[in-house]
């Protein structure tokens, strides 16, 4: 079998649903993205990491396919329990060495804590994170306070936990079938095995209730930047041509010419979009010298930046853009246009601007000889590398 060494669990087996919504908690939108590609990128794309299995519910793969595409999985049992020794199971074909068995409801991992916990393994069968206490504790009677309970002993356990996989294995095998855990560790230390505690992350909390997503948005917001970037772009007219402004067919005696369908506007918001992740410009990405984007339908290339974007965990805000010609005249044509840049874009037309201007019969667009567009695209990128 293959010579995965270190290997991540995701268990994503949870029913619940966000209230009012059809969807998984684990497949909800956190910052534009499935809650549980948060947790799936930080652990696939640190260097350590060989493989990432996602453990899912029955019925789960279409949440799955749609949120990360085709990734390797298996199904879940009743429990947390079962679902766990599930992905323990597929993943010893592979004879691992090492194992981290994260929850998909906390989704704002870091690589600074992966980080901690193989560093941990190296001297230690097994290791979690945890964070200290900063609340009194205390003891209720009824509705009265009891007792203050000492907190400098007690702490509060988050995850990955992370384990020598033998050593987990054991634990899941030697575990009473009639039992339940509330996590890996405390089957782990029920063989005497000790855990290390390393230290935990706030971002990490973990999403239960529908305030715990306000909560974690609020979290990743802070961690988000906000970048605008603007894109500019220029075309001929050329008589007998199809005219497509923002995905739009418009009725016109000439159209724009270009290599692909030449449309001004989506090419201008395509370069605002790429600007902002420093990705280059539409000529980088869609060569006019490859014949494969003659006459092509420029939803595409903004397809395309958008989903740049997207893979850098970041999300589009608002696209503003201006046309600048002397005819056709754009206003009947406008919302209209907003509400295709809005589809192609899967942004609420709220988030979509169109403006067109003339340029008072100056210059080559005063004449009618070509047309010209600005655009500005407002995104959130995270500030640190997506985890
Ligand atoms: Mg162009």
């Amino acid at each position: 079998m293959g010579q995965a060494r270190t290997t991540a669990l995701i268990v994503a087996a949870g029913q619940g649903v966000r209230a009012g919504a059809a969807t998984p908690k684990q497949f909800a939108l956190l910052g534009g993205q499935p809650v549980i590609a948060h947790s799936y990128h930080a652990l696939a794309s640190h260097p350590a990491i060989d493989r990432v299995l996602v453990v899912i519910g029955e019925g789960q793969q279409q949440f799955l396919t749609a949120a990360l595409g085709a990734v390797d999985c298996v199904t879940g049992g009743a429990t947390r329990r079962e679902s766990v020794r599930n992905g323990l199971n597929a993943l010893a074909l592979d004879a691992p060495a090492k194992i981290l068995v994260h929850d998909a409801a906390r989704p704002l991992l870091s690589h600074a804590v992966i980080d901690r916990l193989l560093a941990a393994l190296e001297h230690h069968h097994a290791a979690m994170p945890v964070l200290p206490v900063a609340d009194t504790l205390i003891t209720a009677e009824g509705d009265t306070a009891g007792d203050v309970v000492p907190r400098e002993t007690l702490c509060r356990v988050q995850t990955p936990q992370a384990f020598d996989f033998a050593t987990l294995y054991d634990a899941h095998r030697l575990w009473p079938a009639t039992r339940e855990a509330t996590d890996d560790a405390q089957m782990v230390r029920a063989m005497g095995t000790d855990v290390h505690l390393v230290r935990g992350d706030l971002m990490l909390e973990k999403i239960t209730t529908a305030p715990d997503f306000h909560t974690a948005e609020l979290r990743l917001g802070a961690a988000m930047q906000v970048r605008s970037a603007q894109g500019f772009d220029v075309h001929r007219f050329e008589a007998g041509k199809e005219l497509w402004l923002g995905g739009i067919l418009i009725p016109h005696d000439k159209g724009l010419s270009g290599h692909s369908d030449a449309d001004v506007v989506l090419h201008a918001i395509t370069d605002a979009v790429l600007g902002t992740i420093g990705a280059g410009d539409i000529g980088l990405h869609f060569p006019p010298s490859d014949p494969k984007w003659r006459g092509a339908a420029s939803a595409q290339f903004l397809q395309h930046a958008a989903g740049l974007v997207a893979a850098r965990g970041g999300v589009i805000d608002f696209v503003d853009v201006t046309l600048m010609c002397e005819a056709p005249k754009i206003g009947p044509h406008r919302e209209a246009v907003r509400a295709k840049i809005a589809e192609i874009l899967a942004l609420s037309t709220d988030a979509v601007s169109v403006k067109a201007t003339t340029t008072e019969r100056l210059g080559f667009t005063g004449r009618g000889e070509g047309m010209a567009a600005q655009a500005i695209a407002t995104v959130r990128v995270p500030m640190r590398p997506l985890p």
